[in-house]
């Protein structure tokens, strides 16, 4: 997309407007449009899950401002909290201030696990084994054409000997496989399948498991931002203690893991929205960000947040996020769901690591978003502003009266269902 992402005033437009504006922005048809609101039908939901009764419909709302690696981009967020989308649209404001977001990615390498039981000596195993990887790559390679002809594939072997679990000595063989565009699920517990007869048979062992493992540390995306410090300027706190105050929230985050659970948390605020708007598997993401998280032997921040002055040029806050992303862009619910797909051409088709790199950018500027807030002027204030039209909503307001009321629980402090409940009445008995 050539547009600039910021799309001026989207918050003040009703969302007939906003899409208006987005099918300018993204060239969307009459029946794209029409995707966005509707989404699944019965029948699709049908062929996705067992037991189907119905569709459950959240709202899908557009982060503004993004400029990644040069390219203007506005993203698609599902989620239910609010907070979220106003709060990652106005840091990725700060973050093009200073250049915006710098993006990279590993190859979309994934594991898949086979254990190996019933081993009397793991080395001899591990031995056994090597001599015959290339049968080995052979059998994982043997399903999924499409992959290899993409240039993906089973690409290499790898060994962990577990000589002391609750059920003995394992040997646990990783096939690193290249998923391409796809997450990948299936193509990895497939590949851990076809491997596993050949190596009961190299080793004599006995196989159980063969699955992927979602902590996707040789997948992963990277990105990095440098603000200008005057950008952070907060009412009568200077930018330079506003960055203070970031890097000492940070610091907590680093060092504390009750504080980093709540940190990452905000990270994956934005990131499983972007999931879930693009059909993604958001557990699947989840999972390899707090194992990942835990990485060094202690639970931590996925990000780092940094002041940094170089000679000649002024200070920055700078921001970066490294961790697994298994995503893809085809596969899965990416194209079986009529929204998602919507969601893709709003990025702009991008393939799975851009994806992954887009998902990265919109976790580091949430982040900020979270902990920006909090050291400034509390979560609570913006949050609950937004927080009372949800109370509105759930004691039965329509309409106008949804602002209305929502406004009046701000005005009086008191944003809870108990008073929203009895405005509702005074607004109906008038
Ligand atoms: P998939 O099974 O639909 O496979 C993708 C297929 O797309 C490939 O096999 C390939 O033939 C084809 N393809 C076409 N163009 C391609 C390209 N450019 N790059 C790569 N492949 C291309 O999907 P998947 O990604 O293997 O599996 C994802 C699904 O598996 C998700 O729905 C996920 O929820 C689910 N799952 C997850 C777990 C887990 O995370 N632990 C376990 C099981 C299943």
């Amino acid at each position: 997309m050539s547009q600039n992402s910021s799309l001026k005033s989207l918050y003040k437009l009703s969302p007939a407007e906003r899409l208006q504006k987005l099918a300018d922005y993204a060239n969307l048809s009459e029946a794209e449009l029409m995707a966005l609101n509707v989404g699944l039908s019965t029948e699709q939901a049908n062929a996705m899950i067992e037991n189907v009764v119905g569709r459950y419909v959240l709202p899908l709302g557009l982060a503004t401002n993004f400029l990644i690696n040069g390219q203007e981009l506005v993203v698609p967020m599902v989620v239910e909290e609010s907070s979220i989308v106003a709060g990652v649209s106005y840091a990725a404001k700060l973050i093009r201030a200073g250049g915006g977001f710098k993006t990279s990615s590993s190859d979309p390498i994934m594991i898949g696990q086979v254990q190996l039981l019933d081993i009397s000596d793991l080395d001899k195993a591990v031995e056994q084994l090597k001599v015959a990887e290339g049968d080995l790559l052979a059998a994982a390679n043997q399903h999924h054409p499409t992959i290899q002809k993409l240039g993906g594939g089973a690409k290499g072997i790898e060994y962990r000997l577990l000589p002391n679990t609750a059920a003995g000595p394992m040997l646990i063989v990783h096939i690193l496989y290249d998923c391409r565009d796809a997450m990948g699920a299936n193509a990895v517990n497939t590949a851990a399948e076809g491997i596993a007869p050949l190596i009961e048979q190299i080793t004599g062992g006995r196989v159980n498991l063969r699955i992927l493992s979602n902590l996707t540390d040789q997948r992963t995306a990277k990105v990095e931002c440098l603000i200008p410090i005057e950008q952070l300027a907060k009412g009568d706190v200077s930018g330079a203690q506003v960055a203070q105050f970031v890097f000492e929230a940070w610091a907590l985050a680093d060092a504390d893991p009750y504080r980093a659970a709540t940190h990452n948390k905000g990270v994956m605020n934005g990131i499983d929205a972007v999931a879930i708007a693009t059909g993604n598997d958001w557990r699947a993401i989840e999972a390899g960000a707090h194992a990942y998280a835990a990485r060094k032997g202690r639970y931590s921040s996925l990000t780092t947040w940094s002041i940094v002055t170089k000679a000649n040029t002024s200070t920055h806050l700078r921001g970066a996020l490294d961790m697994p992303l298994s995503v893809g862009t085809v596969g899965g619910a990416t194209k079986a769901h009529p929204t998602a797909r919507v969601a893709m051409k709003i990025l702009g088709h991008p393939n799975a690591r851009t994806l992954a790199e887009i998902m990265v950018a919109v976790g580091l500027a949430q982040n900020l978003a979270a902990i920006r807030a909090l050291a400034t002027e509390g979560i609570q204030q913006g949050h609950m502003r937004l927080h009372a039209r949800q109370v509105a909503l759930s004691v039965g307001a329509q309409g106008a009266k949804v602002q209305e009321i929502a406004n009046k629980l701000v005005a009086e402090g008191t944003i809870r269902a108990e008073r929203a409940r009895e405005l509702v009445g005074l607004v109906k008995q008038t």
